[in-house]
């Protein structure tokens, strides 16, 4: 608006002071024509100086002013409406990322939240009961412990999808031998294979990916913890590896308790659990995993999808460029 009234302001002055002179010269110009022009032929003619128009000149420079306001006033309105747009799109994103930082926030809180008040429920049992003896307290303390085993699991989680959430993620982007980081994952989750005797077939590959070793490995425990997890024992796990136009898939198949049809569109969310995974009896975990696994493939521009038939089993397959991204 400055802009535009500095140069309303200049354009004024330049305009008002070309009708001054526009209205000289016209007078000037009659002026001449008339002494040029004698009605006596020959004879002398003189003429009083013609009078100034003020009348005609106040009336132009009037009419320059309203033009002026007129298009200042357009341009007020229309630049505080385009403004008002802009500002809005552009503080969009921010406002969006407050209000995942908020959900994110007040999703953990609650999930924290539950497991605390139970804790502190059990303890304040214990103490007001007068018959208490120390092998009640030993078994309390053991259920603690396993509580405080799956608080922390969840504080780890929570640590892990926010680092992945982060705008300045920490990554080391290189080549990676696929087979080695199935290797990796197979290696970390052997403990819960052995323990339910699964049977793990994966086949050899040469295949390369351009990616972060941690995330990518982390990734594939996500997918193979699950696959474990919601598997019956001694079933099979298959993992396979193949290439395709400019990527690679790696898809981890179960033949445990699948999906429901319901649940799929969901899975990939923080804190989702299915039915059946939610009776924690069965399964633990605060369905937090899928989500960071998606948080990963986005990182390495790269996707991850299901098929899954509930009472059948599950195919996660992960979609990741071979190369670099330009
Ligand atoms: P959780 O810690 O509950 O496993 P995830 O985010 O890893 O959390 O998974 C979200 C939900 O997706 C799980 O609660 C479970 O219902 C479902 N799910 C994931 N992987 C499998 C699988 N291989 N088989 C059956 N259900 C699965």
């Amino acid at each position: 608006m400055l802009v535009s009234f500095t140069f309303s302001t200049m354009i004024y002055r330049v305009l008002a002071s070309e009708v001054e002179r526009f209205e000289r010269a016209q007078r000037f110009r009659i002026e001449h024509r008339i002494l040029d022009n004698p009605l006596i032929p020959g004879g002398a003619y003189t003429l009083p100086p013609l009078p100034r128009n003020s009348e005609l000149l106040e009336e132009s420079k009037s009419r320059i002013l309203m033009t002026l306001i007129v298009i200042n006033t357009a341009i007020f309105f229309s630049s505080g409406a385009l403004g008002y747009i802009l500002s809005g799109k552009t503080l969009k994103p921010i406002g969006d990322m407050v209000d995942e930082q908020n959900r994110f926030i007040s999703d953990a809180s609650h999930e924290l939240r539950t497991p605390l008040t139970s804790l502190k429920s059990a303890f304040e049992v214990h103490l007001r009961n007068s018959n208490r003896t120390l092998p009640d307290a030993d078994t309390l303390v053991g259920e603690s412990i396993t509580e405080v085993n799956k608080l922390q699991t969840l504080s780890e989680s929570l640590l892990t999808l926010a680092q992945y959430q982060s705008t300045n993620v920490q990554t080391h982007f290189e080549r990676l031998q696929v087979s080695e980081l199935l290797k990796e994952a197979i290696h970390k989750i052997m403990p819960i294979v052995k323990q339910k005797k699964i049977m793990i077939d994966h086949a050899h590959t040469s295949i390369s990916v351009y990616g972060d070793r941690y995330g990518l490995t982390d990734l594939i425990v996500i997918l193979l913890d699950n696959a474990v997890k919601y598997s019956p024992h001694k079933s099979t796990i298959d993992i396979r590896t193949q290439k395709t136009d400019g990527h690679i898939l790696i898809t981890v198949t179960d033949h445990g308790a699948g999906i429901a049809r319901s649940d799929l569109p969901h899975i990939f969310d923080r804190f989702y659990r299915a039915d059946i995974a939610r009776s924690k009896t069965r399964y633990d975990g605060y369905g937090l995993g899928l989500s960071i696994a998606k948080k990963i493939a986005s990182i390495h521009t790269g996707s991850i999808t299901v098929k899954s038939t509930a009472g059948k089993g599950s195919t996660f397959t992960v979609r990741l460029p071979i190369r670099q991204a330009a």
